[in-house]
């Protein structure tokens, strides 16, 4: 396609805030640098229209690196002997809470793998104790079944981020050797009417994905109407089936902020978090994703002892930073984006259901 072709593009898209999927590839598709600056541009302008210049700080505690799944892309996976194992215990859990809520942040994500030995009565104790702390709550702990859901929202979870790391169905099935698409999806449709505020997101760069697929991935998140999208590079982890694959490292940073520019001018007000991922792919890539549409950062708060197990891809950033230190870093890296820190919750109000799928 011409210059001009993709420029209509862009015209349109600033205009509609909407494309077809196969629009939405051509744009992911396009190398050229000044298109990619001007798609780039269209993302924080929409950004600050819909999200603001403040940016959500989310503090994040991975209180176990345990996993019953075996998900092709992630070091966590139960097969990874060589990975050693550790559990917080909730008593742990709930002191570093409390020093995250002393901080001032306003949200705490309790993430870690799918592990059940937290039954789902003490998880919901240690909910009902933070919530007094007066945070917002975000859990991110897997597929678990609708009574836990709705026990955990009743005790004070807000949130819930659950990943559907690529809306291609094959390849979903491919990367998850004991999961089920369409069950994820199930799991996300319960929360939602349980009145959690939703996350959902994808990888990108996985082996055997298209831009096709990124590009249904983008028109899933919109139908979905979801209120978190994490949006981050497969980074491959040398101790899983996928260690071998060595994706084209410029190319998948700039394809990262394509998609997350995209799925900002699509769907508007959603929390987009600059991830982590990002950051350790490119360094300075989560500044570069706070200035195409990310409005959320996520400072680590695992303890140091912990931190280094938790390796979900390698070469993580930030392992080494003492408690705390992160949210110093995030505060100075606003700063000098002219941003600032958001003081509020950062809860985002539901405007309609759900997409039936
Ligand atoms: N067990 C929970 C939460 C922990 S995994 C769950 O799976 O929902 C958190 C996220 O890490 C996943 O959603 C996935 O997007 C990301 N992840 C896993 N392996 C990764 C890798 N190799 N590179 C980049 N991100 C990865
Ligand atoms: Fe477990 Fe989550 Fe990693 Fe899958 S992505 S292996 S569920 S921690």
């Amino acid at each position: 396609m011409e210059k001009e072709g993709y420029r209509e593009l862009l015209t349109q898209l600033a205009h509609t805030e909407d494309l077809s999927q196969e629009e939405l590839a051509l744009l992911l598709a396009c190398e050229d640098e000044e298109i990619t600056a001007e798609l780039f541009t269209l993302a924080d302008e929409k950004r600050r229209k819909y999200a603001g210049d403040a940016v959500h700080l989310r503090g994040l505690i991975e209180f176990s690196n345990y996993c019953r799944k075996n998900c092709l892309y992630c070091g966590l996976r139960r097969d990874n002997r060589s990975l050693p194992r550790y559990r917080m215990s909730i008593e742990e859990i709930y002191t570093v809470g409390e020093k995250i809520a002393r901080l001032g942040v306003k949200t705490i994500v309790l993430q870690s793998g799918e592990d059940l030995s937290y039954d789902a009565r003490s998880i919901a104790s240690l909910l009902h104790r933070l919530k007094k702390l007066g945070v917002a709550i975000t859990l991110s702990i897997g597929e678990r079944t609708k009574e836990e859901y709705a026990l955990w929202r009743e005790a004070g979870a807000d949130r819930y981020l659950l990943k559907q790391e690529t809306f291609d169905e094959q390849l979903f099935r491919k990367l998850h050797p004991d999961d089920d698409h369409s069950h994820r999806l199930a799991c996300q449709k319960i929360l939602a009417e349980l009145g959690y505020q939703v996350g959902s997101g994808n990888m990108v760069g996985l082996p055997g994905q298209t831009i096709e697929a990124i590009a249904l991935d983008i028109k899933s998140f919109q139908r979905w109407n979801f209120d978190m999208i994490g949006i981050g590079p497969f980074i491959p982890h040398p101790d899983t089936p996928l260690g071998n694959f060595a994706p084209d490292r410029k190319k998948q940073y700039l394809l990262t902020l394509k998609t997350l520019a995209l799925t900002r001018i699509l769907t508007r007000d959603t929390h987009l978090p600059a991830t982590t991922a990002l950051g350790t792919l490119v360094s300075g890539g989560r500044e570069k994703g706070l200035q195409c549409g990310a409005n959320v950062l996520m400072p680590n708060f695992t303890p140091l002892a912990y931190r280094s197990h938790y390796t979900i891809y390698p070469g993580k950033i930030c392992l080494q930073e003492e408690w705390g230190k992160c949210v110093a870093c995030m505060s100075m890296m606003l700063k000098e984006l002219g941003r600032s820190v958001a003081q509020d919750h950062g809860h985002r109000e539901r405007k309609k259901a759900p997409a039936e799928e």
